[in-house]
């Protein structure tokens, strides 16, 4: 598309903090379109810890990770966020106007007035099986994740790893696929147990086959992956046909393109103000856990107070005519309007 949407702001991340943030510009009537390289909003805890409770939320004795997230799209949704999901932002450049040029991996591009990064440990990515030379399979015969499982019907599949994702597919496959060997580097797992009582259950009846220990080499043929090479705890190295592999080694933060927007870093993360929640770039601020200043704690609370006060800063860009005065949603009659409560 050829298309440049404008904004006010674009919030990098939507995590609990990049949420927030969307209702405390909100507030002061800064419209916002929202950014993430997940599929899903909710972040870390929605990735990391879906169902445990969380405790310190202010006044939420508990809460889920699951609850808080649409707590706060509920709380939000009133102000109309756009949410552009599956993206990761490449591109965040200051034009010679003071706007910003922001564009994402999927071409998606905005010029607006504020950038919030809230890109907590940054954007997520499968953790790559680390041998050498094998990368070149990736999107035809090795696969980090899948959208359309029928690629595999009929063929050999290997799959490496030991939580969840790993035990569903494999789960899921046998039956399916000709034959399907799960590779993990112990007999342990994080999966449920109720999946590998399952899996090894298949094993008896052989259905399928476990392998403890790690893809160390692989094997081609006319540039096709032919077989890996599994060397077990007994260091002793197994050769295992195959049409594909799947592999999944949980996520990783990446900080990805943020590191080339000029911004002043400190150990990975964001260097701001503790007034205003800006960077060394005017215009540019960062919330959450992506940012660091004297006594920064990595708590959502502490996220979600750095919202305000960067909303509060943005309307400098966005409203550069109006003086802002602080109001109570209890009370004020024009914030009132902006909830749509009146
Ligand atoms: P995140 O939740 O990390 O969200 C950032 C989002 O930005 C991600 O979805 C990412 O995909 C996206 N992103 C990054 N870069 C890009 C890019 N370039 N383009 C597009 N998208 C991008 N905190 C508490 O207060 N209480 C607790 O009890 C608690 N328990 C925790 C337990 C665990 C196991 C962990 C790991 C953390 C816990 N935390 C807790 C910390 C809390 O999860 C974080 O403080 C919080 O998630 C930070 O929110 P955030 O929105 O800043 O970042």
């Amino acid at each position: 598309t050829d298309q440049i949407i404008e904004t006010d702001a674009v919030i990098i991340g939507a995590g609990p903090v990049g949420l927030f943030q969307v209702f405390e510009l909100g507030l002061l009537e800064i419209k916002c379109h929202v950014v993430d390289s997940l599929r899903n909003v909710g972040g870390q805890c929605m990735e990391l810890y879906p169902t445990k409770p969380i405790y310190d939320i202010p006044a939420v004795p508990v809460c889920s990770s699951y609850e808080l997230t649409e707590n706060l799209l509920k709380q939000n949704h009133h102000f109309g966020p756009v949410f552009h999901l599956g993206q990761e932002v490449t591109v965040v450049e200051k034009q010679a106007d003071g706007a910003f040029r922001v564009e994402t991996d999927k071409g998606t591009r905005f010029k607006c007035k504020v950038v919030i990064i809230a890109a907590g440990v940054g954007s997520f990515q499968a953790r790559p099986l680390r041998v050498k030379g094998i990368e070149k399979f990736e999107g035809t015969q090795l696969h980090y994740s899948c959208k359309d499982p029928s690629i595999f019907e009929g063929k050999n599949v290997v799959i490496c790893g030991g939580g969840d994702s790993a035990l569903d597919w494999t789960l899921n496959l046998v039956g399916k696929a000709e034959s399907v060997v799960l590779v993990h580097r112990r007999d342990g797992f994080r999966a449920q147990a109720a999946s590998v009582a399952k899996m090894k259950e298949l094993c008896e009846n052989w259905e399928m086959q476990f392998e403890v220990g790690q893809v160390t080499g692989f094997s081609e043929e006319d540039n096709r992956l032919t077989e890996v090479n599994v060397t077990g705890a007994d260091g002793v190295t197994r050769r295992i046909p195959l049409d594909h592999l799947l592999v999944f080694f949980g996520l990783q933060p990446k900080l990805g393109p943020i590191e080339n927007w000029g911004l002043e870093l400190d150990r990975k993360q964001i260097v701001v103000d503790t007034a205003r929640f800006e960077t060394n770039i005017p215009g540019i601020f960062a919330v959450g856990d992506i940012n660091t200043y004297p006594g920064k704690k990595k708590l959502i609370l502490s996220g979600f107070h750095e919202c305000a006060l960067a909303a509060f800063a943005a309307c400098d860009y966005v409203f550069p005519e109006k003086r802002i005065f602080l109001q109570y949603t209890t009370t004020s009659p024009k914030l009132h309007k902006v909830l749509g409560v009146e």
